[in-house]
């Protein structure tokens, strides 16, 4: 498969935000309601006819994205300031997200929000549906992968199972950004080894397991991260080669859909690279002044400084 390195890179973030995109539109509907609309995945896609708008999900990754851009690395001075800059509370924020940013924009102390509004901190998959960005950027180091994962949960979730989410779904795009041919046990056994806990562990290991369509419902479509992002990782793993198939099977299942199809997105266009979105999904997303084109942009940004990085490491 002859796809570029940048091509991934864009891939991955037009794949997230398309996914995002077409997912907003169905966020918190039934599965059964959404199979009496669309028999079939290709009616889901043919429905999108006009511009499509990203939501929070996507935001929150351009964010990143620009961190990352910019220093190479995750700091939270200029990742909370990114947050902020990106923020447009009608892009569908969950309450306590929207408390924890605008904390950030009144200069108070966020993380005491984001502990009063989540005691014990979120385990939501918030910081999962925006890390992709940083599995680009660290492909080549596992540690310093999970740890920058870690660092770009933080603002807004310090719990176990929600960091932990994001970074799977880091390792998710890592491995495949460096794959040619997907080779699916290998694919979980190497999730498996960046796994911390029983729970996620137990879940990701159901997910391996899952080898039609029809099962990928068991693993969830909720907002808790160990509720969608195994999900979106089989989902990917039944269709590696089918960037709309990975996306429309899991906003089929109805629930946190946007988030469930940015995450899968974002994985499936890393691997297959720009040229598998087709291209007139592509053309439906939004052409504000964060959208299509500046999404590619910063793609390429982000690409320049991997190439950077990892030559001078
Ligand atoms: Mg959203």
């Amino acid at each position: 498969m002859g796809v570029s390195l940048e091509q991934r890179f864009q891939g991955c973030l037009c794949g997230l935000a398309v996914g995002d995109a077409l997912g907003g539109r169905f966020e918190a509907q039934s599965a059964e309601h959404l199979r009496q609309r669309f028999s079939n995945v290709d009616s889901l896609i043919n429905y999108v006819t006009d511009e499509i708008w990203y939501t929070d999900d996507t935001q929150m990754t351009i964010a990143i994205a620009e961190v990352l851009a910019d220093h190479g690395e995750i700091l939270e001075e200029p990742l909370c300031a990114a947050f902020v800059a990106n923020y447009v509370p009608s892009r569908g924020y969950g309450r306590g997200a929207r408390m924890v940013i605008e904390a950030m924009e009144d200069g108070e102390d966020h993380r005491a929000v984001a502990r009063k509004h989540f005691p014990g901190g979120s385990y939501g998959n918030g910081a999962a549906m925006r890390v992709a960005p940083v599995g680009l950027i660290f492909q080549g180091n596992s540690e310093e992968l999970l740890k920058q994962a870690e660092f770009s949960s933080l603002p807004t979730h310090v719990h176990p199972l929600g960091i932990e989410g994001a970074q799977l779904i880091a390792a998710a795009v890592a491995y495949v950004t460096k794959t040619t041919s997907f080779d699916r046990a290998d694919f979980f056994s190497y999730l498996l080894s960046h796994c911390q806990s029983e729970d996620h562990r137990a879940k990701l290991a159901a997910a391996a397991k899952v080898e039609l369509v029809e099962q990928l419902a068991k693993l969830g479509n909720g907002i808790e991260a160990l509720e969608s992002v195994p999900t979106a990782i089989a989902s990917f793993a039944l269709t590696p080669d089918s960037y709309t198939e990975t996306i429309g099977n899991v906003i089929l299942l109805g629930g946190d859909t946007d988030t469930l199809a940015a995450m899968a997105g974002a994985i499936s266009g890393a691997y297959l690279g720009i040229e598998g979105i087709p291209a007139r999904l592509l053309k439906h997303l939004e052409e504000s002044a964060k959208g299509r084109s500046y999404i590619m942009d910063l793609a390429k940004r982000l690409f320049q400084r991997h190439q950077e990085t990892s030559v001078s490491r």
